[in-house]
């Protein structure tokens, strides 16, 4: 029987990524049944609004969804698709598995951890209020009032939203997708000294909700400073890390650093009712329609789909493959060779068929 899964190729250089994934997924043997659909500004030509019903109902009825990235007009337009997506499906949970592959060039040597980012809440909640306006005004001086705070006539005002509710939710997913994937350790990141009351319940609350996972989980609770550092020096330290949106956003990124940039890095948005699959890196506009940019990440989000959907065998083959093709460093895009202008460098529907040709080969996933 073949799997149905919602296809968004997304904008700028996400149809290249996209169909690259699409191609390596379909060689992998597992049948697929592809429902093609459209959001950003695409679908506002078309049914005048970047995320229209009838996208979200194709990923609500499969459940799974793989989605190229789509552009967000800076401080005009629609807001986020990206975030709007996460809210309507109710897609909490963001995991990002940042690991270190032989033939990438990467700061440090071996990192193997995977981030979980809480996706509903937090200063991302978007709850803002502009500099200026009479309802921004009339809010500061109810916050000088109960808080008995200095704060700025003109400032803006982001608020920052953390509950126990959603936080026990994300904190309960990532102890049982680490101890799905055999992990030993999970690590509650906050800010919690000088957030007390935000970060302080998040703290709190992962303590409690992984309490219960004592004995088949380690813990640990760290401050977020800290643990950037620590990332950089010991990254070995860390196996899966839970944080609130706004570090987990800022973290992720940094892993992907970690482990030579936001070209290999992949990522899936998970829900009780969908998940929805796609690279950590944007829409890259200024790269777009040129077959040029590295199709890894969205393959590697491809790979993360296969096991969610249990294939665990045709998801080893293809990150095996993906392996063995940067390891060999010779069909990779140009941002993987050592020099970016090298001429041998392939494009990103090459790259995708040589690991589609290694697929034929590897048989077991190449750590
Ligand atoms: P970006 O990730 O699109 O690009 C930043 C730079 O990273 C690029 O200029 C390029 O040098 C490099 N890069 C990214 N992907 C690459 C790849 N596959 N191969 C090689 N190099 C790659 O980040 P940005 O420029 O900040 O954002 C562009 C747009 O994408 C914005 O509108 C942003 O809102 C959107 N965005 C969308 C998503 C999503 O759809 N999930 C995620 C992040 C950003």
């Amino acid at each position: 029987m073949s799997r149905r899964v919602t296809f968004i190729p997304g904008d700028g250089i996400g149809p290249e990524v996209a169909w690259a994934a699409r191609r390596c997924l379909e060689a992998t043997g597992v049948a697929f049944q592809w429902d093609e659909r459209i959001a950003g500004e695409a679908a506002i030509a078309r049914f005048q609004t970047p995320l229209p019903e009838e996208t979200l109902q194709s990923i609500r009825d499969n459940r799974v969804a793989i989605k190229g990235p789509i552009t967000t007009p800076i401080g005009k337009g629609f807001r986020s698709v990206n975030v709007a997506l996460r809210k309507q499906l109710n897609l909490f949970a963001c995991v990002r598995p940042c690991r270190t592959y032989a033939g990438v060039r990467a700061p440090v040597p071996q990192v193997d951890l995977i981030i979980v980012r809480e996706n509903t809440e937090d200063l991302y909640a978007g709850i803002e209020f502009a500099a200026g306006e009479p309802r921004t005004r009339q809010l500061i001086a109810q916050l000088r009032d109960w808080s008995q705070q200095a704060i700025q006539e003109d400032a803006a005002i982001s608020i920052k939203p953390i509950s126990a509710a959603a936080t026990e939710r994300i904190v309960r997913f990532a102890c049982e997708y680490a101890l799905a994937r055999g992990r030993k350790k999970v690590t509650a990141v906050h800010k919690a000294n000088i957030m007390k009351c935000t970060d302080g319940l998040f703290m709190e609350t992962a303590r409690r909700v992984a309490g219960a996972y004592a004995g088949r989980l380690a813990f640990e609770d760290r401050l977020v400073d800290a643990t950037c550092m620590q990332l950089l020096l010991r990254p070995g330290d860390f196996d899966v890390l839970v944080l609130p949106n706004l570090y987990g956003d800022i973290l992720s990124d940094l892993c992907a650093g970690l482990i030579g940039g936001l070209g290999i890095a992949p990522g899936a948005n998970i829900g009780e009712e969908a998940a929805v699959f796609e690279a950590v890196h944007g829409s890259a506009p200024k790269y777009a329609g040129q077959n040029k940019v590295n199709p890894t990440a969205m393959i590697l989000s491809g790979v993360m789909l296969l096991r969610h959907i249990g294939e665990p065998e045709a998801a080893d083959r293809l990150d095996g493959a993906v392996a063995a093709v940067l390891r060999e460093g010779r069909d990779v895009t140009y941002d993987l060779k050592p020099d970016r202008n090298d001429p041998t460098a392939v494009g990103t529907k090459e790259m995708a068929a040589a690991i589609i040709e290694r697929m034929k080969t590897v048989k077991v996933r190449v750590p």
